[in-house]
């Protein structure tokens, strides 16, 4: 056996953890030394080389998770070999961030919903450069809460890939129920991209060659380091983007 052949080989890959964002300062103040000290905790991934990179939606357009997402990969592609979408308000307790050879969902304990753990592919996911790629990323189309996490699921088994799930425990942040009424059923604008979502289904293969990382356009307004509580932290930039 070769010298340090425990060691993780993957080590060498570079991650870009990438926060869709707009409005959730008190998340953001929780998430950003969180995630530094926890990467600084002696752990399997404690050696990962890790930028963080906030993707902040300027105006008051439907927010756009997808979209954003698609936009920090490409800002942040030239200096990494793969993704983490990271929605604000997850704190990795004890997680698994190192290279993934295949799509990735981080959360099994810690979702504060839900009944069908074996096929959500929210919150926290990672994607090599090459499967994000093959995926075209994200839809860019799905404006308002919900959906864009479905098809980018379904994205993947339309072209071969299968998910991997680890077993992060995580803690979730509390907030409003933005896709929901107060009687659990889904309201307005969550129905919509649900039916969205149904219907670019049945013809999704053509539909997600002409829809993603291939058809991106935003405008980069500015990107800067983020300081919180006064403190500047290296490695994590906040780009403002209008899309
Ligand atoms: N998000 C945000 N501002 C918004 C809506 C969403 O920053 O106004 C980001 C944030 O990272 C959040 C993620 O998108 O964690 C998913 O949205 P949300 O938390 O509302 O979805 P849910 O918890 O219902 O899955
Ligand atoms: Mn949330």
């Amino acid at each position: 056996m070769p010298e340090n052949a425990f060691l993780n080989s993957d080590t060498d890959k570079r991650l870009a953890i990438i926060v869709p964002y707009r409005d959730r300062l008190e998340h953001l103040k929780q998430l950003i030394p969180h995630l530094i000290n926890y990467f600084e905790r002696d752990k399997i991934d404690r050696n990962i080389s890790v930028t963080i990179h906030i993707v902040e939606q300027l105006g008051d357009q439907e927010f756009n998770r997808g979209k954003l997402c698609n936009c920090g990969v490409s800002l942040s592609q030239s200096d990494a070999d793969y993704f983490c979408f990271h929605d604000v308000d997850y704190l990795p307790i004890w997680s698994d961030y190192s290279y993934c050879e295949t799509p990735t969902h981080l959360i099994w304990h810690g979702l504060p919903i839900m009944d069908h753990y074996n096929k959500f592919f929210g919150a926290v996911t990672m994607f090599n450069k090459a499967d994000f790629e093959k995926t075209n990323g994200f839809s860019n189309k799905y404006w308002g809460w919900g959906y864009e996490d479905e098809e980018l699921r379904e994205r993947c088994g339309t072209v071969g890939l299968s998910i991997e799930r680890r077993e992060g425990t995580y803690q979730s942040l509390p907030h409003e129920n933005v896709g929901y009424n107060s009687d659990g059923k889904h309201n307005p604008i969550a129905t919509r991209n649900l039916n969205l979502c149904k219907k670019r289904l049945k013809n999704l293969k053509e539909l997600m060659s002409k829809d993603g990382l291939n058809s991106l356009d935003y405008r980069l307004d500015g990107t800067s380091k983020i300081k919180i509580d006064s403190k500047i932290y290296e490695n994590v930039f906040l780009h403002k983007v209008e899309i």
